[in-house]
């Protein structure tokens, strides 16, 4: 059995962890696939501290990192049951898809998010390659250039708004008849210039010249025409999905997203269980966020042990 268990491997689990095991507490870390988003992420450029990296290299920095702590990695192992303690100090029990059942005396949870994809042709083939779903990472990388931002929810406007000012031109696409942003999101939109908004708009295609996206297909829902819009990138801002299905009717609380619900201490409503990361309500979903609130957790969890005797 673990004292500490951390559920999920991306830069979340894996700071929370390292804070768990230096303080000498026997940890192990179970991951569908160590490393997370960072697998699929190209260039990183906004890790405070860091010009330049690669998500695949900085997964292995952070596995090397949890080597060196003596840290138990489980990799390849999806979570499927959580069984919470009864009392605080008993043991929480996390059941894997293999059947595999371990026990741990704190628990945090790491699972990450994923961005909600469009599932159309080309979005695959061109994802890192003009495809991109986070303004906040990728933004800068399309200065001047003409991009197309997918959803008008708010996120979908923030992005909009926030890409006006880097690249050349924006095309705001919206499937229903409205945009569904707050309405002064909308207003600010509206005022920028070198936006375009088109609603009603379903994007059949993404183009590309086999080596970047270089377009998309639009098709008005009303008279069925289709227009093809030039451009470099396209940002998908259709939601950010946590992967806690298997959370639910645990007694574990969840926002209305299914964020795991956590305080500034990385706590959730079960004693000794413990959350960071994408998978949580913390309001950014970003690498240095992932990592700050995994210390958080990590921390909590820390407290936790030292204040509540096993049962
Ligand atoms: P994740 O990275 O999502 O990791 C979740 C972990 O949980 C994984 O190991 C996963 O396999 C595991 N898991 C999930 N479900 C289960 C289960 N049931 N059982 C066991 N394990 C499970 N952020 C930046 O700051 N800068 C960037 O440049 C940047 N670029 C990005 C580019 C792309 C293409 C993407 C997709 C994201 C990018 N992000 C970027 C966002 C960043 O990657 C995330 O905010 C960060 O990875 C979140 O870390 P996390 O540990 O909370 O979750």
């Amino acid at each position: 059995a673990f004292e500490v268990l951390v559920i999920g491997g991306g830069p979340a689990g894996a700071a929370s962890a390292v804070y768990t095991a230096r303080k000498g507490f026997r940890t192990g870390i179970a991951a569908e696939r160590f490393g997370g988003q960072l697998q699929d992420t190209l260039g990183i450029e906004n890790l405070p501290g860091t010009s330049y990296t690669e998500g695949p290299k900085l997964s292995d920095n952070l596995k090397k990192q949890v080597s060196d702590n003596g840290i138990d990695l489980i990799d390849l192992a999806r979570a499927t049951e959580l069984k919470p303690a009864s009392q605080a100090g008993g043991m929480h029990e996390v059941t894997f898809a293999n059947g595999a059942v371990l026990k741990t005396r704190s628990l945090i949870l790491s699972t990450g998010a994923r961005w909600r994809n469009l599932g159309v042709p080309g979005e695959a083939e061109y994802r890192n390659k003009g495809v991109a779903y986070c303004p906040h990472c990728d933004g800068p990388l399309f200065k001047g250039k003409r991009v197309a931002v997918i959803g008008g929810g708010n996120s979908g406007v923030e992005a909009a708004i926030d890409l006006a000012k880097i690249v050349g031109h924006v095309t705001l696409i919206e499937f229903d008849k409205a945009l569904r942003a707050d309405a002064v999101l909308q207003n600010k939109l509206r005022s920028l210039s070198n936006v375009e908004i088109i609603t009603n708009g379903q994007t059949t295609e993404i183009t590309g010249d086999g080596k970047r996206c270089n377009g998309l297909v639009v098709k008005d829902r009303e008279n069925g025409e289709e227009r093809r819009v030039e451009l470099e990138g396209v940002f998908i801002q259709i939601g950010l999905v946590p992967n806690t299905d298997w959370l639910r009717e645990t007694g574990l609380e969840l926002s209305q997203y299914g964020e795991i619900v956590v305080d500034d201490h990385g706590a959730t409503n079960l004693p000794g269980i413990y959350a960071a990361g994408d998978a949580t309500t913390v309001k950014d979903k970003q690498i240095v966020v992932a990592m700050g609130t995994g210390a958080t957790a990590g921390l909590g969890a820390f407290d936790y042990l030292i204040r509540n005797e096993a049962t």
